[in-house]
């Protein structure tokens, strides 16, 4: 229970701090097991204000379990977490300061999650009503916006049945950025859409990193734009990460064996 905030930034957080360039969010020995599975295994990973990061590897590699313990849906059981200069996760608790990772973190899924008898404004609406107190004002306004930032202004007294699936992944694009984040986290959000829909989706979020400075963490198998879009490309092997590097690194270069394997496979 925040108390209502309006202006500057979006939730119960402070205006962050990191510029472009700067490290956003700061992962430190990440551990996470399911059973005797470590499916995260001692996760070292920056990313940077503004970057747009790519996340490839095979299926059960644990690219969702990172994206899931930096957005708060499951917790590491061990390591730390900084976000914005702060310790949010450490000794196995989040520490006060992980509202800011509420507040600026958002998150989008492969199948689509917005609420079926609702309209696009509504979904869009809703939690920003509830959670930020926000009036209804002030939320159309920001739905407005936000629709407009990811193409589907007319769309915005739709219903999820009437879209299209690139249409709907807008519109989910559209819901996070009512938080107005300084991160998204998109796990396989483009999977089931046709490649020219995908580009479509994946060109809102290069969009968000070039005009608002959105940074994005993207679990994709799309190759293409990871080569052209990302900063940085991240090769999750077995729990751990392979390869961190460049995309000219990662696809015209690398020496990793499993690496070069992965893009042969997936070509
Ligand atoms: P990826 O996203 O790279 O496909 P995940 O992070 O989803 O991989 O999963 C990594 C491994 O962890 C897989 O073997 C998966 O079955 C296992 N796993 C993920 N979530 C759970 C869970 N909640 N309970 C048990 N095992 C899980
Ligand atoms: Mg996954």
């Amino acid at each position: 229970g925040s108390a209502p905030t309006s202006g500057a930034h979006s939730g119960s957080g402070r205006a962050i701090s990191a510029t472009k360039g700067d490290i956003l969010v700061s992962c430190q020995g990440l551990q996470k097991s399911f059973g005797d599975r470590e499916v995260m295994k001692s996760i070292d990973f920056d990313m940077r204000a503004g970057d747009i990061t790519v996340i490839i590897g095979r299926s059960g590699s644990g690219k969702s379990t990172l994206l899931r313990a930096i957005a708060g849906l499951t917790d590491p059981d061990d390591g730390r977490m900084v976000f914005d200069g702060e310790v949010v996760f450490e000794d196995q608790k989040r520490t006060p300061a992980w509202k800011q990772v509420d507040s600026h973190v958002g998150m989008i899924f492969q199948s689509y999650t917005l609420w079926p008898h609702m309209d696009v404004l509504k979904n869009l609406t809703l939690a920003p009503r509830k959670r930020l107190g926000m009036t209804e004002k002030d939320a159309l306004g920001r739905a407005e916006k936000a629709l407009a930032e990811v193409g589907m202004a007319d769309h915005i007294h739709s219903k999820p049945v009437q879209l299209s699936g690139g249409e709907r992944q807008r519109v989910a694009i559209a819901r996070a950025l009512m938080m107005q984040p300084k991160l998204l986290l998109c796990d396989e959000i483009t999977s089931a859409l046709d490649p020219p829909v995908a580009a479509e989706v994946l060109d809102v979020l290069r969009r968000l990193k070039e005009e608002e400075g959105i940074a994005v963490a993207l679990v994709t198998h799309d190759m293409a734009f990871a080569s052209k879009a990302a900063d940085r490309v991240v090769f999750f092997h077995q729990g751990e990460i392979a390869v961190n590097t460049t995309p000219d690194e990662a696809f015209n270069h690398t020496e990793d064996p499993e690496l070069k394997k992965f893009i042969e496979a997936v070509r």
